[in-house]
């Protein structure tokens, strides 16, 4: 295939359901249905003998067989395996992300043909560890990665495409400030951006890994599994197909609410069954504390950018958690605002990839951009450094969390000890001052320093974090030769040699499943000289 007629494709590697779209003979965006004629796709695996199911199967078979079944992946990328063993199997998050993409791209590839460069979208709430393992995913799955987007980012250029601002007249028009708030599955996440002319720049984000519709659902399943308790002195979440069932009930209770007042859920076990009316009131109620959360993120965000709801032209609702109506009637109390759901809230992620497909392929043909994205990080990073008056280790930030990207950063700090052979720079991602509370991304090691090399000599540490969130860390020890540039050596990630097993066993290249093990590879030590600030 030339470049010149590769599809753009964009992925929404949802927690718990995924989208794909592509960008048609008319540069418009259009979701592509998968086998199963769905726009979207449940992010769930279901591990049969040798064969992974994915998708709308998977999800029904958690009533059945939940032990089999894989779920929310996304939620653990960054752990090394994935908390549950499955069929006797340990299999690290990202893996199981990758045999979701492998359906998408099979499924996407019986209309648009074969197809290797995607990009892929992640919250702009991740941090640096799990924006590479979805990459890894993504390499895992038979795709060249052209680039991992925030999704706010993408939606916010989906909107801005349909609204119009994106064409040449578009361009001209007044700076628009908008405020994404995006409730998913698992994810919860929100972004203050601003719009000028053709550049997209992300003001301020943030979000909770840990929130989502999925919690809604679990209210439903408490309150259920309640009553039923209550009657039969029995709980009906202890046997794991059971409380599947009543998982599935219970989500689907959930979307009748946003439609009708009251629902009617059943639950049986154990030849006992009994029926629980739910109104959306008491819904609510059940809930209240998990929406007001979100609402304490979006103040947060808002002032973190600087700005006041009066200085929002809108606020875009994304996910397919705004559908709940007090969503909606929530941020109309806190903005003012109607808020926009033009772009189909679970489509609109998808679009917006696909749209910066198109726009990397087209930049890749020498053609000039038609829009420029600009990202914040969303995430201090840092180096572990003895504070020298305190004797404590400390996380010394370098760059600070909203920094505009790419930024390169630098700070001095000292060698601790006369004569100190090695000089260890721990990398770590997180807002507090005590290192064991933020997470270690990596680690660099400078060897062999001479022998005479005083205490309090400086060391310079410089940061560059790119657009895509990745980092490169350099280290310089003034008056010596050292001078130590690499992308990060990662604490928790795949090696190149599992990666290409994972590759070729998804692919169905590889009968054998590779190995997983629990034990980290211990990273090489070799330098445990303290740094001081
Ligand atoms: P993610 O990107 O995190 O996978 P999505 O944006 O696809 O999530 O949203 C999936 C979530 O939206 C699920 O928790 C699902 O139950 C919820 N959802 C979908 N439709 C509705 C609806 N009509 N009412 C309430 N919740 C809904
Ligand atoms: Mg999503």
């Amino acid at each position: 295939m030339t470049e010149d007629n590769t599809p753009a494709v964009g992925i929404d590697l949802g927690t718990t359901y995924s989208a794909v779209a592509y960008i048609d003979d008319t540069g418009r965006p259009i979701t592509l249905v998968n086998a199963e004629g769905d726009l979207v796709t449940p992010s769930v695996v279901l591990f049969e003998g040798d064969l992974a199911v994915v998708g709308k199967e998977a999800l029904k078979a958690i009533a059945t067989e939940a032990e089999h079944v894989a779920q929310c992946a996304k939620r653990e990328l960054g752990d090394r395996t994935f908390h549950k063993p499955l069929l006797g199997r340990k299999y690290p998050p990202e893996a199981l992300q990758a045999f979701v993409l492998n359906k998408l791209r099979q499924d996407a590839a019986r209309q648009i043909g074969d197809f290797k460069k995607v990009v892929i979208t992640v919250p702009a709430y991740f941090d640096e560890v799990r924006r590479k393992a979805t990459q890894d995913a993504g390499y895992m799955a038979g795709f060249e990665v052209l680039d991992i987007i925030n999704e706010p980012t993408a939606a916010a250029i989906a909107h801005g495409f349909l609204k119009g601002f994106l064409n040449k007249q578009g361009e001209s028009n007044a700076p628009r400030k908008l405020l994404v708030y995006d409730l998913g599955g698992g994810t919860f996440d929100v972004t203050v951006m601003e719009i000028r002319g053709n550049e997209f720049l992300a003001l301020a984000t943030d979000g909770d890994v840990q929130l989502g519709g999925q919690d809604f659902d679990m209210r439903l399943v408490d309150y259920v599994a309640q009553e039923f308790m209550r009657t039969y002195q029995l709980d009906p979440r202890e046997d794991p197909n059971t409380a599947g069932r009543l998982w599935r009930e219970c989500e689907d209770a959930k979307r009748t609410l946003s439609a009708r007042a009251k629902v009617s859920i059943s639950c049986d076990y154990k030849s006992q069954a009994t029926r629980v009316e739910v109104t959306r009131e008491k819904f609510e109620e059940l809930t209240q504390d998990l929406l007001n959360r979100t609402q304490f993120t979006t103040k947060q965000t808002l002032q973190a950018a600087g700005l006041t709801w009066n200085d929002l032209d809108y606020v875009l609702l994304v996910g397919g958690s705004t559908r709940m109506p007090m969503v909606a009637k929530m941020l109309r109390q806190l903005s003012g605002k109607e808020p926009d759901a033009s772009v189909a809230v679970d489509e609109a992620v998808a679009h917006g990839a696909a749209l910066h497909a198109g726009i990397i392929l087209a930049r890749n043909r020498g053609e000039a951009p038609s829009v420029v994205v600009r990202n914040v990080n969303s995430h201090s990073l840092g180096v572990v450094a003895t504070d020298a008056r305190t004797q404590r280790k400390r996380n010394a930030i370098l760059i600070p969390r909203n920094t505009a990207l790419p930024v390169t950063a630098r700070r001095v700090f000292r060698t601790q000890n006369a004569g100190q052979q090695s000089i260890l720079v721990r990398i770590v991602e997180g807002e507090s001052a005590t290192p064991a509370d933020c997470t270690p991304i990596g680690r660099c090691v400078v060897r062999d320093l001479p022998r005479d090399l005083p205490a309090q000599t400086p060391i310079e540490v410089r940061f560059s974090y790119q657009e895509n969130g990745r980092l490169t860390v350099h280290v310089s020890v003034a008056g010596t030769q050292h001078e130590l540039k690499h992308e990060l050596a990662r604490d928790n990630t795949l090696t190149q040699e599992q990666l290409d097993a994972w590759r070729l066993y998804i692919l169905g290249q590889q009968a054998e499943q590779p190995e997983v093990t629990d034990d980290y590879k211990p990273m090489e030590e070799g330098g445990s000289g303290s740094i001081t600030m």
